[in-house]
């Protein structure tokens, strides 16, 4: 979506023609609109720009949970696991308002819109290609008519991460054997990069002070000769935002070059570099475009280049005909790397991909046993991570509070971290010494220095 299609959207006024007069009658100028996601950074990113799209037509932006107009699922269809959760979502949302609007896009709507269309209470199935006209479509279907627009409020304070998602790519031509994705996000586009850096300002004037750079595989991007090398000088020397994020990258895309902007303290030293397997052979029938020896000289090269770095991982488990010294081909390299994240899925064959052909011979108990091991290295993998800056000072940007008045924010090396004050410390950049080690985080004291009121916690 350009900025140029926000603007145009500025002009729609939407209202739920099927159930006009009891809204008005109601709650006139007040259409409430649920949006939820499933999945990937992308999706959120892609979420985010539809609620912008809705806001900024007047309709109100409510918890997906409580009682809505319109519910829209952005569903997921990379598992069989984020299927089954999206048809759950779907099933939820008509629950909690048989009379409204509940409508389906996204990834498995892409996929499989007959399916969705088949459940009680979807109205509509809006595949991905329609996804960032979703209001306009709406309308041209005749679901919404033009209302008078209410004030709006920023997306910050309607629920959204402190972290701004911006979308600068999407599609991807790898064709990983076991991946739904290209098929239904078809190949690699990149957006502009005028179009990215005005997105990235206006996410600035809203108070935003990280953004995530988002795409299907942003280490591919490419428009007007301009790389992501390139992309990223360009919203550094352009722009003052004060923490920039990658969503993800793969090895071979990673080269000195590129890792000398990391100089640049505004750029976040985590990487997300997914491994899916240790063995040679299995990345292989994944057609995975790297052996596993070029994944750990990436890594060296990369811990080499950027201190304090946090390298997260994804793993899959299970994938057809894995054998068991190949996942502790697995095992062994994910604890040789000491990642700070481990992404652990259980493989599920997805119709239409090469890999859903491949004989399938392991039990699932097999499958269950592996996970387990997984997830047990991922939990440690993280304690060792953040272990190891226990005593340090880091800058913390802070998210959000719990009822229980517990307060959790990030570092630039992506350590979840947690403190109580009695402050407001939403979106605020703060310092905090990293005290002790938690299940997923650390719990840390904001120094007296930074001026803020502290009380520690347990
Ligand atoms: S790189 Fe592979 S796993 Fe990632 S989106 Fe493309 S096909 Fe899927």
């Amino acid at each position: 979506m350009t900025d140029e299609g926000i603007n145009n959207i500025l002009h729609l006024y939407l209202v739920v023609k099927v159930d006009v007069e009891t809204l008005v009658d109601r709650m006139p100028n007040e259409i409430r609109v649920a949006l939820a996601t499933l999945g990937c950074k992308l999706n959120q990113a892609e979420t985010e720009l539809l609620a912008g799209q809705f806001t900024r037509a007047g309709l109100r932006l409510v918890s997906p949970d409580s009682a809505a107009d319109i519910y829209i699922l952005n569903t997921c269809s990379v598992t069989h696991i984020a299927d089954r959760k999206s048809r759950h979502l779907l099933r939820l949302a008509h629950r909690l308002n048989p009379e409204a609007l509940v409508v389906a896009t996204g990834c498995y709507a892409q996929r499989a819109p007959k399916e969705l269309a088949h459940i009680d209470g979807v109205s509509l199935v809006i595949g991905g290609d329609e996804k960032p006209r979703l209001p306009q479509v709406l309308e041209e279907k005749g679901h919404l008519h033009r209302m008078p627009a209410t004030r709006q409020r920023l997306f910050a304070r309607n629920g959204f991460k402190t972290r701004a998602l911006i979308k600068v790519q999407d599609g991807c031509s790898n064709f990983c054997s076991y991946c739904i994705v290209p098929l239904v996000r078809g190949r690699e586009k990149s957006l502009p990069a005028d179009e990215i850096i005005a997105h990235i300002r206006t996410k600035i004037e809203a108070g935003y002070k990280e953004v995530v750079i988002t795409g299907v595989k942003v280490g591919s991007y490419k428009h007007d000769g301009i790389d992501l090398k390139g992309l990223l000088e360009r919203i550094l020397a352009e722009t003052d935002i004060k923490r920039l994020r990658l969503s993800s990258l793969q090895p071979q895309e990673i080269h000195p070059g590129l890792l000398k902007l990391w100089r640049d303290s505004r750029l976040c030293p985590h990487f997300h570099l997914s491994l899916q397997s240790g063995s040679d052979r299995v990345l292989k029938l994944m057609n995975r475009r790297y052996r596993a020896g070029e994944y750990q000289q990436v890594v060296a090269l990369i811990r080499n280049m950027v201190p304090d770095v946090a390298i997260t991982t994804d793993i899959i488990v299970g994938f057809p005909g894995e054998s068991e010294a190949e996942f502790l081909e697995s095992y062994e390299l994910s604890q040789q790397m000491g990642f700070a994240r481990i992404h652990v899925f259980p493989y599920s064959p997805r119709d239409g991909t090469e890999a859903a052909q491949f004989p399938d011979t392991l039990s699932p108990q097999i499958k269950r046993e592996r996970t387990k091991r997984m997830l047990s290295l991922a939990c440690q993998s993280t304690r060792n991570f953040n272990q190891k800056f226990s005593g340090k000072i880091m800058p913390v940007l802070w998210e959000k509070r719990s009822p229980s008045g517990v307060w959790s924010g990030l570092t630039p090396n992506y350590i979840k971290v947690y403190t109580e004050s009695n402050k407001d410390l939403t979106n605020k950049l703060l310092p905090l010494k990293l005290v002790e080690i938690r299940d997923d985080g650390v719990w840390g004291e904001i120094p007296s220095s930074s001026g803020f009121c502290i009380h520690t916690g347990p």
